[in-house]
């Protein structure tokens, strides 16, 4: 039985990478709210990830892998196990550049707006529309990310996941259930990296139509609060911005939760609220959606870890 400490191993040679005890959730996420994580390991290389996996199942640990927490709403008592963050995994290189079409390899740590623009100054195009999500590269293929009818799985070639027993295997697109906001990788697997496809076009071309996206977006959403994007899913043919708005719910508030004043599908945090103080206005606002307009939402944010 291995009885080192949790300190003691990530201080071993088993480890190359930081480390973070206890340290609030708040400072991972764009929301600002959460409790502490009990470890947060950010590993520098495939095989130091793999031996977090190897000891965290030995010990019967979770692991939950994170982006740039751009999507989360940690509960008030933090996360129990151990966070995995990718930051260190940032790589983008091109694989192929010869015909109209462009291979290119990136690591899931990448932020998604590295990404766009990197294709924009390369004349890549295919992500225009992706242009002002935040997060990583990885949570946008985990959660399918996309805007203006365009999603990460358009472009997706292949996955590279590493599994919950730190085995990595490649998955080709076709083999990963995608659909509306959710892939099916599981939940606590890691996606390490992927191979895109974009097509070459007229540099400015390509400028041009991230610059309009990016327009588009910053006229719609508050881009400037702290938030975790829509809060609910659009239902089937309508928009649950539009069915919020409706409900009269605009600018409903609870403790320093606020249904924001630009896009009713934003729950914004105005300094500090908690995540009772979020799920209590997310609650509102989906039984007064319910009454108003028959439609029962489903949450679009991920909500992870324990009630304080
Ligand atoms: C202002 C704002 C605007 C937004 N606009 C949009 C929008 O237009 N369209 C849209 O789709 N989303 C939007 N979002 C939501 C969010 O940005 C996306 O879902 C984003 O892709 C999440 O990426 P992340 O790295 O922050 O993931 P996180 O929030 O860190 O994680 C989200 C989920 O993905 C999993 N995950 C993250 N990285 C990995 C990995 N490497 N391997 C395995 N699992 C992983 C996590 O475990 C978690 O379940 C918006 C958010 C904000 C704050």
């Amino acid at each position: 039985m291995d009885e080192r400490t949790w300190e003691e191993i990530f201080t071993s040679e088993f480890f190359d990478g930081e480390v973070r005890f206890k340290e609030s959730m708040r400072d991972y996420t764009s929301l600002r709210i959460g409790g502490p994580a009990d470890i947060i390991a950010m590993p520098k290389d495939p095989m130091s990830m793999k031996n977090i996996f190897i000891v965290a199942k030995k010990r019967d640990i979770p692991v939950f892998p994170i982006g740039s927490g751009t999507n989360l709403l940690v509960m008030d008592g933090g996360i129990e196990g151990i966070v995995l963050s990718l930051k260190f995994f940032k790589r983008i290189d091109v694989l192929e550049d010869e015909g109209e079409v462009v291979e290119l390899f990136v690591e899931a740590g990448s932020p998604l707006q590295g990404l766009v623009s990197f294709a924009k100054e390369k004349g890549y195009a295919g992500i225009e529309a992706l242009a002002g999500i935040p997060g990583s590269v990885g949570g946008a293929i985990f959660m399918n990310a996309g805007a203006f009818g365009v999603e990460m799985k358009d472009v997706i070639k292949s996955v590279a996941v590493m599994d919950k027993n730190g085995m990595l295997n490649r998955l080709d697109r076709d083999e990963i259930g995608f659909s509306y906001r959710q892939s099916s990788i599981p939940q606590g697997s890691v996606i390490l990296s992927a191979n895109i496809i974009l097509k070459k076009a007229d540099k400015t071309y390509v400028e041009e139509k991230t610059r309009q996206y990016m327009d588009k977006k910053r006229q719609s959403q508050p881009l400037k609060e702290h938030s975790a994007g829509c809060a609910f899913k659009n239902p089937a043919g309508d928009s649950a911005g539009r069915l919020i708005e409706l409900a009269g719910c605009k600018g409903m508030r609870v403790g320093d939760a606020e249904v924001s004043h630009i896009h009713a599908n934003f729950i914004v945090n105005k300094g500090n609220a908690t995540a009772k103080d979020f799920l209590k206005l997310m609650e509102i606002v989906r039984s007064r959606v319910k009454d108003a307009s028959g439609v029962l939402l489903e949450p679009e944010i991920r909500i992870v870890g324990k009630n304080d």
